[in-house]
């Protein structure tokens, strides 16, 4: 096995309050063992689930607690703590916890750090079900991921509240892994460094007159990580994306389209790329014709309901079968499509890879009770020349970065298989 990327790091961990706390003195083993520096820093409401002795005695360092401390503030501020770290790490990062982040809060000495650093911060959130799906923690989580922040986690399973679903942090190892993708692996740090790729996303939104469009469900979360798992990856990202509920990543190149017509002109304005992901759920028809201005309200002669308009549909502009059918030179050398299907989903998926003539597609299962359009993870089935694949239920950002990691190795390998 060679030398892990941790080697010689220092890593800032913030310790959150939350039973999952227990399994971070687990990462800092880990952590040291790989030949990283873990500074600890503990919340009020960590050190009622792990002592600080038992973190200082673990991280072979001393754990920092408190905001206001003498000693610290002659020894070592909390501005030079922040700083002095490659990379903060926030595990557990509970509801709570994230929700200062989100809002800017530096009361303590973990969000004040949080605050100071100007280095990178990786996430592993952990909290209840409900919790984790609670519309705060969802625009929190946005707002988190919108300033930069890297997630690993949650995972699906039993609570420790006795409940089961998304919200158990990423085991130790899952995190250490998150941690060696942040430093890169020796030479494979950024696989796709100088590749430009291209990544569609989120919804359409077709007029039907000034105030009335016709749109869908499509949050623009899995385009959103694929984006951030290539730029990851070193990749020059061009995002096009439609108007879309989650906050485009950092250190992509963003182009917003509200219309399939405009998605397809940027896509043009945007090539050639080496590779492109059309994650966008681009609307299927527009209205044959928009009215430039407000349809009014029918009204019968005696006051009552009117006739109904009739909506005319005509179909949009296919911007993956347009794209896959350039001569080569424009068309990129790797074009992954995705199929939202509801049934015989694997079936309808790869005869959608051959209509449309991408190289991979990515299948996903969008009935309803998925939870997969418009929640956070996925399940996925990837379709490639070799074969089907069917990848284990997972977060978005996760899918993601294991998208882009089969990516860069495909297109190191210079084939599209
Ligand atoms: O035909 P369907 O919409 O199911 O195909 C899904 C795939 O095709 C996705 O990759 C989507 O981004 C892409 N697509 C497109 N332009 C369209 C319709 C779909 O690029 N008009």
């Amino acid at each position: 096995m060679g030398q892990s990327a941790v080697k010689g790091r220092h890593i800032l961990l913030i310790v959150g309050g939350g039973i999952a706390a227990c399994k971070s003195l687990d990462l800092i083993r880990l952590v040291r063992k790989a030949g990283g520096v873990v500074t600890p820093v503990l919340t009020r409401a960590a050190e009622e689930f792990v002592t600080p002795l038992a973190v200082s005695a673990l991280a072979g360092n001393r754990a920092h607690t408190a905001l206001f401390d003498a000693n610290d503030e002659t020894e070592m501020g909390h501005i030079r703590l922040s700083r002095a770290a490659d990379l903060v790490v926030v595990a557990p990062a509970t509801a709570d916890l994230m929700a200062k982040m989100a809002g800017g809060h530096a009361d303590d000495l973990a969000s004040t750090l949080l605050m100071a650093t100007d280095k990178p911060v990786l996430i592993a959130p952990a909290m209840n079900v409900r919790m984790w799906e609670h519309p705060a923690t969802r625009r929190n989580l946005a707002a988190l991921t919108g300033d930069g922040a890297h997630t690993v986690g949650p995972n699906e399973g039993d609570m420790a509240c006795g409940e089961y679903g998304f919200g158990r942090m990423a085991e130790p190892a899952e995190i250490l892994a998150a941690i060696e993708r942040r430093f890169g692996s020796g030479d494979g740090a950024a696989p796709l460094r100088g590749r430009r790729v291209m990544v569609t996303s989120g919804p359409t939104r077709e007029p039907i007159d000034p105030v009335r469009y016709i749109a869908n469900r499509s949050s623009g979360a899995q385009g959103a990580a694929i984006a951030a798992a290539l730029r990851d990856l070193g990749a020059e990202v061009e995002l096009i994306s439609g108007p879309a509920a989650v906050a485009p990543p950092d250190g992509v190149r963003l182009t917003r389209v509200e219309t399939a017509a405009e998605m397809l002109a940027a896509v043009e304005a945007g090539l050639p790329v080496e590779a492109a992901v059309f994650c966008a759920a681009v609307a299927d028809w527009r209205a044959a014709q928009t009215s430039e201005s407000k349809i009014a309200k029918a009204r019968s002669k005696g006051g009552g309901a009117g006739r109904a308009p009739v909506l005319k549909l005509t179909e949009n502009p296919d911007i993956l079968r347009t794209v896959c059918r350039l001569p080569d030179g424009r068309r990129p050398a790797l074009v992954v499509g995705f199929a939202a299907e509801t049934d015989d989903v694997v079936e309808n998926a790869a005869a959608k890879r051959r209509r449309k003539g991408c190289d991979w597609i990515v299948a996903n299962d969008v009935s309803p009770e998925t939870g997969i359009m418009g929640g956070d993870c996925n399940a996925v089935t990837v379709i490639t020349d070799e074969g089907t694949e069917t990848w284990p239920r997972a977060s978005k950002a996760e899918v993601a970065q294991k998208l882009a990691g089969r990516m860069a190795a495909a297109l190191a390998k210079g084939r599209a298989a």
